[in-house]
């Protein structure tokens, strides 16, 4: 053999729990996004309609709005970790390729960093606020 397959860093049985929790969760977080779209109509009512307490129902619309990018945003995750697996990719680190400490990704199996790098983006990030 003279092409080394693509292989995850978790086994296959772990592989396919990991596989059934993510495809969970990102059914969940679909069904969310619905809701959410309906809410913010409703949100975006409010807005229009209760003059007197306006600038409370934007904060309420812009929290709604903020909670819903979350909520993308961690879709976008679990899909991508769920095409990882399928690819023989997971387990290993998005930006350093290390292999990911199993127990961080038996807790959060769609993170995408190392601890490491993980905490170096972190701490970039807070920087540049
Ligand atoms: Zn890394």
């Amino acid at each position: 053999m003279s092409v080394e397959e693509p292989r995850n860093t978790v086994g296959s049985a772990e592989a396919e729990e990991l596989r059934a929790r993510l495809a969970e969760q990102a059914a969940s977080l679909r069904r969310r996004l619905d809701e959410r779209s309906i809410k913010e109509e409703e949100l975006r009512g409010d807005c229009l309609l209760d003059a007197a307490d306006v600038s409370s129902a934007t904060e309420a619309l812009r929290q709604h709005q903020a909670d819903t990018e979350n909520d993308r945003t961690l879709l976008a995750r679990v899909e991508s970790a769920l095409d990882r697996l399928e690819n023989g990719r997971f387990g290993y680190c998005a930006r350093c390729g290390t292999e990911i400490d199993p127990d961080r990704l038996r807790a959060l199996p769609h993170i995408e960093h190392c601890l490491r790098c993980q905490t170096e983006l972190e701490r970039s990030q807070s920087a540049s606020r």
